[in-house]
C-alpha cells in the first residue's frame, strides 16, 4: 500500500480524467488523516475549487452547523472528501468514467484513514460505497438516497450510513434536512457507542470493526466516547429497538423522493 503522502502528492497533479483540465486545484480532502468519522461528499463546488478545501461554501457551512447539534466537529476525528477532487464543469454532475478513474484515491483514503463511521452525503457517494457493500453495481432508479438515508451498512467492518447531500436541504428540501439531521445523530451515537455498529449489529465478527479491541489501542479510538462492552453487556437488540423515530423525523417529501420505509427493520447491514 502506497504512504498517504504517496497517495496525495499523486492525486495532487494528477491527470487520470478530463477534469484536470478544468480545475484551479485538486480538492484531496481535509481533516484528521486518523479521523473515526468520514464524511464523503460529490465533488468540489466554486469554493472548494478556489480554497483547495471540501464544504467551505454554503453546503459546508450547513453541514458544520449540523454537525455541532449532535456534538460533532470537522476539527475533532473528522475527515471529509468528495468522490471526485475536481471540480466539474459548472458543477455538473460527475460522468462514470470520471468516478471510476478517481475511485482509487478514495479507496486508498479510507484504507489509511480506516474510520469507524463513514457517512455518505448525496447519491453518488452513496451509490459508490454501497457498491463496495454488496460487491456489485447499484441501480439509481432502483436505490435513490431517500430509500437507503439513515441505515447502517456494513462495510468490512465500518458501519456506512448513507444520507443526503446538504446542497438538497439548502434548495429546500426539507425532508431532506430532517434526515441529515437524524443521520449525523445517528452516526455520532455509533461513534459514542450508544447504537451498535453495523457488524455487531449483525452478530459479524469483524476483526476491522470499531469494538473493544480498537478502543484500547492507543491512539486508534475510533469511538469518541467509549460504549458499554457488548462482550459483557448486550447493546438493545436492533431487531426489538428501532433506531431513529421516523414518525417524529419527517422523511423526504414523498411526493418527489420517497423516503425510507418506517415500517422496514431500521437495521440492515446488507442492502435489500
Ligand atoms: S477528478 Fe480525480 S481522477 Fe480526475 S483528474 Fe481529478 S484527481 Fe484525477
Amino acid at each position: 500500500m502506497r504512504t498517504w503522502d504517496d497517495v496525495r502528492a499523486d492525486a495532487l497533479c494528477c491527470t487520470r480524467c478530463r477534469l484536470s483540465r478544468g480545475r484551479t486545484q485538486v480538492v484531496f480532502g481535509v481533516g484528521d488523516p486518523k479521523a473515526s468519522l468520514m464524511f464523503v461528499g460529490e465533488a468540489p463546488g466554486f469554493h472548494e475549487d478556489r480554497l483547495g478545501e471540501p464544504f467551505v461554501g454554503r453546503a459546508g457551512r450547513l453541514l458544520d452547523s449540523l454537525c455541532a447539534d449532535v456534538g460533532l466537529s470537522r476539527n475533532h476525528g473528522v475527515y471529509i472528501t468528495n468522490v471526485l477532487k475536481c471540480r466539474p464543469p459548472a458543477n455538473r454532475d460527475p460522468q462514470p468514467d470520471e468516478i471510476a478513474s478517481c475511485r482509487p484515491y478514495l479507496q486508498e483514503q479510507l484504507s489509511h484513514i480506516d474510520p469507524g463511521v463513514v457517512v455518505t452525503l448525496g447519491a453518488f457517494a452513496t451509490r459508490l460505497l454501497l457498491e463496495d457493500v454488496t460487491g456489485g453495481p447499484i441501480d439509481p432508479a432502483r436505490v435513490p438516497v431517500s430509500r437507503v438515508a439513515g441505515y447502517r451498512f456494513d462495510l468490512a467492518g465500518r458501519t456506512l450510513i448513507p444520507t443526503f447531500h446538504p446542497a438538497a436541504a439548502l434548495r429546500g428540501n426539507e425532508g431532506a434536512l430532517a434526515c441529515l439531521r437524524r443521520d449525523l445523530r445517528l452516526a455520532a451515537d455509533v461513534l459514542a457507542g450508544r447504537v451498535p455498529t453495523a457488524a455487531e449489529a449483525l452478530g459479524l465478527n469483524r476483526p476491522a470493526q470499531p469494538g473493544p479491541e480498537h478502543r484500547r489501542e492507543p491512539g486508534r479510538d475510533r469511538r469518541r466516547e467509549p460504549g458499554p462492552d457488548p462482550r459483557r453487556e448486550p447493546g438493545p437488540d436492533p431487531r426489538a429497538e428501532p433506531g431513529p423515530d421516523r414518525r417524529r423525523e419527517p422523511g423526504p417529501d414523498r411526493r418527489r423522493e420517497p423516503g425510507p420505509d418506517p415500517r422496514r427493520e431500521p437495521v440492515q447491514g446488507r442492502l435489500l
